[in-house]
């Protein structure tokens, strides 16, 4: 458990990034919703729902990061604060200073990290299985350290 100094400098800090965290939402809103998609030619256009796309996948991480951020503020005040959620040994203060809203040791958040891309690889196994049903093509692709590797692409061009 951290020191009630250390607890205080630690709040602030925290504070400190969900304001700034709202601060990009606010802006991200206010850009979505200025942005008339039906304005200028086709690539106009194009490249506008390109920024709204990008700006809605930002909407998503900032306010991911927001939920985590008061997160972490909660367990700040009820001690549980740099305290690993998954095997409960404390996280080092030097991972804390960079990553405020740390929840996990270095250790568990690597464990975490393979577990999901091994799940995320599962999810592109499945949906291939799936295109390929749908279109007919085969796409063949083998397993390699780190990733999937695509040995040939063949879905049919929707443009
Ligand atoms: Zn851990």
């Amino acid at each position: 458990m951290l020191a009630v100094a250390a607890v205080t400098q630690q709040e602030r800090r925290l504070l400190k990034e969900m304001d700034d965290v709202q601060a990009y939402l606010r802006l991200i809103d206010t850009r979505c919703a200025q942005d008339s998609l039906s304005r200028g030619d086709v690539m106009d256009q194009a490249n506008r729902i390109m920024d709204l796309a990008i700006n809605l996948a930002l909407r998503g991480l900032y306010t991911q990061k927001l939920k985590q951020l008061k997160r972490s503020s909660a367990q700040l005040r009820t001690g549980q604060y740099g305290v690993c959620e998954s095997c409960g040994a404390p996280i080092d203060p030097a991972r804390l200073d960079v990553l405020l809203d740390a929840t996990l040791c270095v250790k568990c958040q690597r464990k975490n990290k393979q577990r999901n891309q091994y799940k995320c690889q599962a999810l592109h196994r499945k949906d291939l299985a799936r295109r390929n049903e749908e279109t007919g093509n085969g796409v063949e692709h083998k397993m390699v350290k780190g990733g999937v590797e695509w040995q040939r692409m063949s879905y049919p061009c929707r443009a």
